[in-house]
């Protein structure tokens, strides 16, 4: 009920975590946060932030060697390890001091300790000076995901890498093998590839980014062959070691192969494992709780983010719902609203499928909705209008006409149902499809609207037509 202080216990402050605890404790709850690490969580240390940053070093660069192209004349760029590190940090920093202070500002209880649940209303926490427990009227379980490593690899550190390994950036690899082509694999081959390194990627399908538009998927696979990125099509790693220089297995040696199943092989200087997550629910006390998770180890939630017991709820990747930070928030958000009773009759569930996301390459591929694949295959009718950048003058003007927008809508009724767009600020512009998309608007609403120009938006507006 709206007023009544609740006990509410969130363990992982990660952005499912800490948006829940920002809008409970604004709706009056009596909230304590346990994070083991960072407010934040692995979104700002290790996952989001990080790879963004980096990504957009990685971005200038590029553009400034395309800059001929619009009058000027520019000397290859060269990385400031310790001006990106810095940078990085500061980001993250600042990441870390803002939500921190508004989740202070909203009299939320910050633990710095490691969370386990200890009964259906009870939590241990762990701190530096001792244990605690606390009992709450409701919790949420918001402890993230790790990466996924697969028995037939054992990532070092050092050459072997797994994603949380490539940030602080000490070492630029000259040549690096990744394994994975979703959408972290890419995002890391775009960034090593940017940063000069000779880039292999071990592809397991026969395209890219497995799932998505295979129209999109070939403009990457394109842009990456235009930078001399290899490309592994159809290959399934199953082992990856270090060697030395006559090729010999050696923990210490300075190369790493990276052996596939149909007997291809790959040498490079690091390699990096981009091949998902698994959540963190093991050693939280999940079943003393009555918490049940599937054989995946995610726990499973209804519409309103509630497990198996009513007064506990999950949120963000432990959820097995869409792995982004997007989606953790959120969800955090409505385990708020429920928490407190806010959820009522016309209040709306989440839709999984409007959800909009983005692959942060260059070009940026982002979309939201219905594909078209997928209408296809569902035998749905759709009208599919396609505009390429390079008929806006914006895109000329930018000296970048690479891409397109594509707009899925009904033909009976012009009601926008998906979209997907390549190109530059790719991952602004999809909001206006994904508001469209979660709305109902209809075609004409985006016709009808009076956009700017030049901008790139009017592809969306000429997409609409
Ligand atoms: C390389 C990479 C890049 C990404 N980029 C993007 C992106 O650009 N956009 C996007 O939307 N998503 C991105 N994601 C996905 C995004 O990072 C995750 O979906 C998001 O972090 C999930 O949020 P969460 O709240 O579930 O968990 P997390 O952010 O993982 O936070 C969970 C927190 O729980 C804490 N914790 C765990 N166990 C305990 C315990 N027992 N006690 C106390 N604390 C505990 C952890 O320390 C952590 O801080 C990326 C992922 C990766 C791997």
């Amino acid at each position: 009920m709206v007023g009544v202080p609740e006990r509410f216990v969130i363990i992982g402050g990660g952005p499912a975590g800490n948006v829940a605890a920002t809008y409970a404790a604004r709706l009056g709850a009596e909230v304590t946060v346990i994070e083991r690490d960072v407010i934040g969580g692995a979104a700002h240390l290790w996952d989001c932030i990080p790879s963004k940053s980096m990504i957009a070093t990685g971005g200038a660069m590029s553009f400034m060697r395309r800059s001929q192209g619009m009058g000027l004349e520019q000397e290859d760029p060269v990385i400031d390890t310790g001006g990106l590190t810095g940078r990085i940090d500061q980001i993250k920093a600042n990441m870390r001091d803002n939500t921190t202070q508004l989740l202070e500002s909203q009299n939320v209880r910050l633990i710095r300790g490691t969370g386990a649940f200890t009964s259906a209303n009870s939590v241990e926490v762990t701190t530096a000076e001792g244990t605690e427990t606390i009992e709450f009227d409701s919790a949420l379980v918001s402890t993230g995901s790790q990466p996924r490593i697969p028995d037939w690899c054992h990532p070092d550190g050092e050459r072997i890498l797994t994603t949380r390994d490539c940030y602080p950036p000490t070492v630029f690899p000259d040549s690096v093998t990744v394994v994975g082509s979703g959408v972290t694999g890419v995002e890391f081959v775009h960034m090593f590839s940017s940063f000069g390194a000779k880039v292999t990627l071990v592809v397991s399908r026969q395209q890219v980014l497995p799932g998505k538009d295979p129209e999109v998927a070939a403009v990457l696979e394109q842009e990456f062959m235009d930078r001399g990125v290899k490309l592994l099509m159809g290959a399934r790693a199953e082992a990856i070691e270090r060697i030395d220089a006559d090729g010999n297995p050696d923990p210490d040696g300075s190369q790493v192969i990276v052996r596939c199943d149909d007997g291809r092989s790959v040498t490079s200087s690091h390699a990096v494992l981009a091949i998902g997550s698994v959540p963190n629910t093991a050693d939280i006390g999940l079943d003393r709780a009555g918490v049940e998770v599937n054989r995946w180890g995610y726990v499973d939630i209804n519409h309103h983010c509630v497990t198996n017991v009513p007064h506990i709820y999950a949120a963000g990747d432990i959820s097995g719902k869409l792995p982004l930070s997007s989606v953790a928030s959120i969800q955090g958000r409505k385990v708020a609203e429920h928490v407190m009773g806010l959820h009522t009759r016309s209040h709306r569930h989440l839709d999984y499928d409007k959800a909009a996301s983005a692959i942060f390459t260059e070009p940026e591929i982002a979309d939201v909705g219905l594909a078209e694949a997928e209408a296809f295959a569902s035998g749905r009718k759709i009208r599919v209008t396609k505009v390429p950048f390079s008929a806006t003058a914006k895109a000329m003007i930018n000296n970048d006409t690479r891409g397109f927008v594509k707009i899925i809508s009904d033909p009976a009724t012009g009601v926008i149902l998906g979209g997907s767009i390549v190109g530059r600020h790719a991952a602004e512009l999809i909001s206006v499809i994904a508001v469209a998309v979660t709305a109902g608007l209809t075609v004409t609403d985006i016709v009808e609207s009076i956009l700017v120009h030049p901008a790139l938006s009017e592809a969306l507006a000429e997409a609409a037509e």
